[in-house]
C-alpha cells in the first residue's frame, strides 16, 4: 500500500487524490481523532445556548476482519490513512455534550464512567469537565441516547453500581429501556453483560423519565428517535434562534469511515439496514436544513457541518473555542 505522510495530505493534496484512486478532493480534516486533544473541551454557540464538546479518552480498537461488513481490513486502513488518521489501529474517541440552556447544565450521554468501556486510554471526561470550568455537582439533566456502556456507565459506579448522579433527571428513551430490559435470555448473547447493568440500574433508580417517541425534553433540546444503531437509539436536536445542531449520538461511528461511506455497517449497530437507512436521513436532513452536526465519536472538534460527497458525506469540523 502506499504510504502518504500527514505533509503530505495537506500539502501535495492533488497528488494525495490520484494515489487514493479519486478524482475528486476530499476533505482532510487532520490527525485530530488519533491522539488525544491537547485540550479536553471545546465550546459552540447555538444561537443563546452554549454547548460544550467534552472528550472523554479513545479506544484504539484493533483491526478485525468481522467489524464492518462493507469493508475489509485494507479498506479500511486506506480509509484511515485518507483522513490522516494512524491505521495501525481504529481510533473510536469518545465526546459527550454538555448543553447550558436557560441556566440549565444538561448532559447529553454520560461518557465511559471512567474507563469502564473503551481500555485505558479511556475515562478522562471528569478531568475535562473540570478544565471545561464545569462542576457535575451541577448537571441537572442528563438525557441518553442509548445503551451502549460508553454511553451510560459515566451514571453507575463500577463494582457497587452506586448512582453517580443521584440528584439529577436522567431522561431514557422508551423503546430502548424496553429492549433492555427484556428477558436476558431472549438477548443476543454479546449484549447480555450490559443488559444485565441496566436492569440492575435504570428500572429501580427513582429520578429516571422515560419519554416516547419525538418531544421537546427540555427548552432548547428535542428527541429525534433515530433507531437502528439500537433498538431505541435517539437523536437530538438543539435549537435556539435560527440555529439548530443535530446531536446524531451513534447514528455513525468514527466520521472517517462511516461518514464518508455510510452503508459500511459496524458490528456496533444492531439493526444494521436500519441504521444505514437512518442515517442517511439524519444526513439528507443536515444537509437540506443546513443543521450543524455533532458525533459522539467524531473526535474534536465533533461540531461541524456535513455535505454531501459522492454515496457519502464529508464532515468539515467547526473548530469551537478551547477557552
Ligand atoms: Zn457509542
Amino acid at each position: 500500500m502506499f504510504h502518504i505522510s500527514r505533509r503530505d495530505l495537506v500539502v501535495g493534496a492533488a497528488g494525495a487524490y490520484a494515489a487514493f484512486g479519486l478524482t475528486k478532493p476530499i476533505a482532510f480534516i487532520g490527525a485530530a481523532e488519533a491522539q488525544a486533544p491537547a485540550q479536553g473541551f471545546r465550546k459552540y454557540k447555538v444561537g443563546d445556548i452554549e454547548v460544550i464538546s467534552l472528550y472523554d479518552g479513545v479506544w484504539e480498537k484493533p483491526h478485525d476482519e468481522n467489524f464492518i461488513k462493507g469493508a475489509n481490513v485494507e479498506e479500511t486502513k486506506t480509509a484511515l490513512r485518507a483522513a490522516g488518521l494512524t491505521d495501525a489501529f481504529v481510533p473510536i474517541p469518545f465526546t459527550t455534550l454538555a448543553v447550558k440552556t436557560r441556566g440549565q447544565l444538561v448532559l447529553i450521554d454520560s461518557g465511559t464512567g471512567g474507563g469502564q468501556a473503551g481500555g485505558p486510554k479511556a475515562g478522562q471526561l471528569a478531568q475535562n469537565m473540570a478544565a471545561a470550568g464545569l462542576d457535575p455537582k451541577d448537571v441537572k439533566t442528563i438525557i441518553i441516547s442509548h445503551f451502549h456502556g460508553d454511553h451510560i456507565f459515566g451514571l453507575m459506579a463500577k463494582d457497587t453500581n452506586a448512582q453517580t448522579f443521584p440528584d439529577a433527571e436522567i431522561i431514557v428513551p422508551a423503546t430502548e429501556l424496553k429492549w433492555w430490559t427484556q428477558p436476558v435470555d431472549s438477548i443476543p448473547q454479546p449484549r447480555r453483560g450490559n443488559a444485565q447493568r441496566v436492569q440492575a440500574t435504570f428500572p429501580s433508580w427513582k429520578n429516571v423519565k422515560v419519554v416516547d417517541g419525538e418531544a421537546e425534553l427540555v427548552p432548547g433540546i428535542r428527541a429525534i428517535p433515530a433507531f437502528g444503531h439500537t433498538q431505541g437509539h435517539t437523536a437530538h436536536l438543539i435549537s435556539s434562534g435560527n440555529q439548530q445542531l443535530l446531536a446524531s449520538a451513534d447514528a455513525t461511528n468514527i466520521q472517517a469511515l462511516f461518514v464518508k461511506n455510510p452503508t459500511w455497517q459496524a458490528a456496533f449497530d444492531h439493526v444494521p439496514d436500519l441504521a444505514v437507512e437512518t442515517r442517511k436521513k439524519l444526513f439528507d436532513r443536515a444537509v437540506a436544513d443546513k443543521l450543524m452536526v455533532a458525533g459522539y465519536h467524531w473526535g474534536l472538534p465533533n461540531v461541524g457541518t456535513i455535505a454531501k460527497d459522492g454515496n457519502g458525506y464529508t464532515f468539515t469540523p467547526n473548530p469551537g473555542a478551547a477557552t
